[in-house]
């Protein structure tokens, strides 16, 4: 199983005086929303490294005992996001290689790996079972134990992949970040009382108390050590950012491209009401992150903005779960429907994506169950037609939704007075920056990267419809 490392959150420190773990620890909780089933610490005191690594959320993975042994100066963490597959404490980051000279953590998917494994398997190691993240880590330990300083292995291993990534490597001495030539998972560098801090989202550098100085370049390796930040252009870069950074995974209190997510979101929702004016009694989210599109929505169309849907924030995302029953359950054990804003009303439900559609179709089930008159589903996202090898998790075309319905089997299937999607212009116009910078594969099927014999399990003859 390969496609288990996607939107998995990274965070590092490097500073002279600082806890880099404890530091760590606290730039994790800011990025739990990017993974839950495992977290991961490892720290240099200058001499060796320490980790430790568990499953759970990270307020579960780490007590006050485990930040203390990973003394040191430098630290390097991850939260690890996963769906079918490979559930176990083997898969959490950072990974360790060399005797645990060696840490690597990594945000990402990397469908190409074939170099990879060519390198290894020359070398004489075993790599059956290995993840892509696994092989990358392995081979920047092959490198360095031949030789190679762990900065040229990183660039030799890099030649060597095609895909989404942003990492962090640490070693006794040096904290290295590189993001692969598109840039397509985020990755930001922040200063921290003379020393640095990376983060997936700069919504973990406020709570540190770090203030963000710029992003790791697509195609760029930083260096933290005691001279300072380096910096090694590595190969051309090209912004690609995945959409859905935008759309769905990252917080709202986060900066990308320059551009504050929760406005983004907010704008989609404008942009929604501007696209698809309906006459309703009440605009409702699907919390948390529809939430500013909702608003959007409201304020342009004056409808009224409420809270119908009350969500617990404790319960794991039922995304997670891959057995469709358990999904279905899922959506009623974090979500309950307000009867004071719903009963009688029109309502318009603001979601900012529709992937498999399970979720959508009890949204509007519990609605109407709820007393709706109306239940008019509106998307802050395009239809997601075509599977995406670095975001959202599903690499099977077939579970989408839009890419086995057309428009009128769509709104048959969840029951819904009417459907609309947000239009892909409009998206990209709500966002703000220009179209080229962003890899927007699971809405338009075009690929930044070459998804090699993949593309010949893609339909690109969906329903293409104009909106
Ligand atoms: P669906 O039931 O259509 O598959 O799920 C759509 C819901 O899942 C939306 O509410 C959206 O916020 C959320 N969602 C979209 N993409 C992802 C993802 O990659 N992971 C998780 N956990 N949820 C997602
Ligand atoms: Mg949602």
């Amino acid at each position: 199983m390969r496609n288990i490392g996607e939107k998995c959150g990274v965070f590092g420190v490097y500073g002279e005086g600082l806890e880099a773990s404890r530091i760590t620890f606290f730039g994790l909780y800011a990025l739990q929303h990017r993974g839950q089933e495992s977290s991961g610490i490892a720290a240099s005191d200058g001499e060796r490294l320490a980790a430790h690594k568990e499953m759970g959320l990270v307020s579960h993975a780490f007590g006050e005992d485990d930040i203390r042994r990973l003394s040191g100066f430098a630290a390097i963490g991850h939260n690890r996001y996963s769906t079918t597959g490979g559930s176990k404490l083997a898969h959490a980051q950072p990974l360790e290689v060399n005797d645990g000279s060696i840490a690597v953590a990594h945000n990402g998917n990397i469908p190409k790996v074939e170099r990879l494994q060519e390198l290894l398997q020359a070398a004489g190691v075993e790599t059956e079972n290995l993840s892509d993240s696994a092989l990358m880590a392995e081979a920047i330990g092959y490198l360095s134990r031949n030789g190679r300083p762990v900065e040229a292995a990183v660039e030799e291993v890099y030649g060597l992949m095609e895909g989404a990534f942003s990492v962090l490597v640490l070693v006794k001495d040096k904290l290295i970040a590189f993001r692969d030539r598109f840039g397509i998972r985020p990755l930001a560098i922040g200063k921290l009382n003379g020393g640095y801090v990376f983060s997936s989202e700069t919504c973990a550098f406020h709570p540190v108390g770090a203030t963000y100085l710029r992003d790791v370049r697509p195609g760029e390796m930083v260096v933290a050590s005691s001279l300072g930040l380096k910096s090694v252009q590595i190969c051309e870069g090209e912004q690609k950012l995945d959409v859905f950074e935008f759309v769905y995974f990252s917080r709202p209190d986060s900066t990308l491209l320059g551009k504050s997510v929760y406005e983004a979101r907010r704008n989609c929702g404008i942009e929604l009401a501007k696209q698809f004016p309906i006459e309703a009694d009440v605009v409702i989210p699907v919390p948390e992150t529809a939430i500013p599109a909702a608003i959007g929505y409201a304020s342009q169309s004056g409808i009224p903005f409420e809270m119908g849907l009350i969500k617990n924030r404790y319960i794991h995302r039922t995304f997670i779960e891959p057995e469709p029953h358990m999904r279905k359950q899922g959506v009623k054990a974090k979500l309950t429907p307000l009867r004071e804003v719903i009963e009688g009303k029109r309502v318009v439900v603001i979601d900012d994506s529709i992937v498999r559609g399970t979720t959508s179709r009890q949204i509007v089930n519990m609605l109407f169950d709820t007393g709706a008159s109306a239940v008019h589903f509106m998307v802050s996202s395009p239809p997601v037609k075509y599977p995406d090898f670095y975001g959202i998790d599903i690499p099977d075309q077939k579970a989408l939704l839009a890419s086995q319905k057309s428009h009128a089997e769509m709104l048959e299937y969840l029951n819904a007075s009417t459907l609309n999607f947000l239009s892909f212009d409009r998206l990209v116009r709500a966002i703000g920056v220009a179209e080229s910078d962003l890899c927007s594969s699971c809405f338009t099927g075009e690929y930044p990267v070459d998804i090699g014999e993949r593309r010949d399990a893609i339909r690109f003859d969906v329903e293409q419809r104009a909106y």
